[in-house]
């Protein structure tokens, strides 16, 4: 009877351990629990996903641009107030003479600014080709181009002017240099992407899209893992092949995904696959 006991006992004892083994399982899953809504590939192959970014972006190079021409006409009626050539009372005498041509310039700096950021989301969602370095430098910072035309001119002009007073051309100068310094590094994209690499990390080029990875709506880049830490503070999750993450502008995957995608064998890199398909190792560029 006693052994009986006893077995039970430690019968006891086990499913209480193993209770709280699973208590504390769920516990950790539920700390990463995720609404999941799937969300259906609408394109086969790169040609029409290509089209599909290329619409997505759109909008933002549309505005961009628009932005990018009122910023350009702010100079032109910066450059007249500052010159004069505008005959209202109120910005012919000071203070409204400063207040005139600042104003343009500001507003010419904010409209310089917030295009370059539409711009730049843009070529996010609609990554530039990287075969031409000089064309995929331009495109991805156009924004510096747009600096340096929508501030110069003006700095020039204050420059060569002959009758403003010195005073204002120092102020005006100073203004001017700062705003295209700001201007130039907003236009600079530190981080760009190209379609090369967009089609590579998607597995569209090989023809190997990933069946299941996860993105948030507001978020730049889909994860290959439901687990992923940046997912943690995300209750609300969308899935789809990573084709499906293309099309709805993640055009990048999670760098921490892809290292651990790399490790668990998920992820086969490019010059690991030169390798396994090119029998001679000789003809592979070693870098
Ligand atoms: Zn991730």
């Amino acid at each position: 009877m006693a052994t009986k006991k006893d077995n039970n006992a430690a019968q006891d004892a086990a499913a209480k351990a193993l209770a709280a083994v699973q208590a504390k399982k769920s516990a950790e899953k539920a700390k990463v629990q995720h609404n999941i809504t799937h969300v259906e590939q609408q394109t086969v192959g790169k040609t029409e996903l290509l089209a599909v970014t290329r619409k997505n972006a759109m909008p933002y190079r549309v505005a961009a641009i628009i932005l990018w021409i009122l910023a350009i006409a702010f100079e032109v009626l910066a450059i007249l107030f500052f010159k004069k050539v505008i005959k209202w009372d109120f910005a012919l005498k000071n203070p409204g003479y400063y207040i005139s041509w600042i104003v343009c310039i500001v507003l010419d700096f904010i409209c310089v600014m917030v295009g370059s950021l539409l711009w730049k989301k843009a070529n996010h969602l609609d990554p530039a080709s990287a075969k031409n370095k000089t064309k995929f430098w331009l495109h991805n910072n156009l924004g510096v181009i747009v600096a340096v035309i929508a501030f110069a001119p003006f700095i020039i002009f204050v420059l060569t002017d002959k009758k403003a007073d010195k005073q204002s051309k120092t102020i005006a100068t100073v203004i001017a240099a700062v705003l295209i310094i700001a201007a130039v590094l907003v236009g600079i994209d530190w981080n760009p992407v190209s379609q090369e690499q967009m089609l590579e990390e998607a597995g569209i080029d090989t023809g190997a899209v990933y069946e299941h990875v996860y993105w948030t709506k507001g978020g730049k880049v889909y994860h290959l893992y439901e687990d992923c830490g940046h997912l943690n503070n995300s209750s609300d999750l969308l899935e789809g092949t990573s084709q499906a993450a293309v099309e709805n502008g993640k055009t990048r995957m999670c760098q921490d995904c892809y290292s651990r995608g790399v490790k668990e064998g998920l992820i086969i890199e490019e010059n690991n696959d030169d390798k396994i398909e090119t029998p001679t190792d000789e003809v592979v560029p070693v870098e």
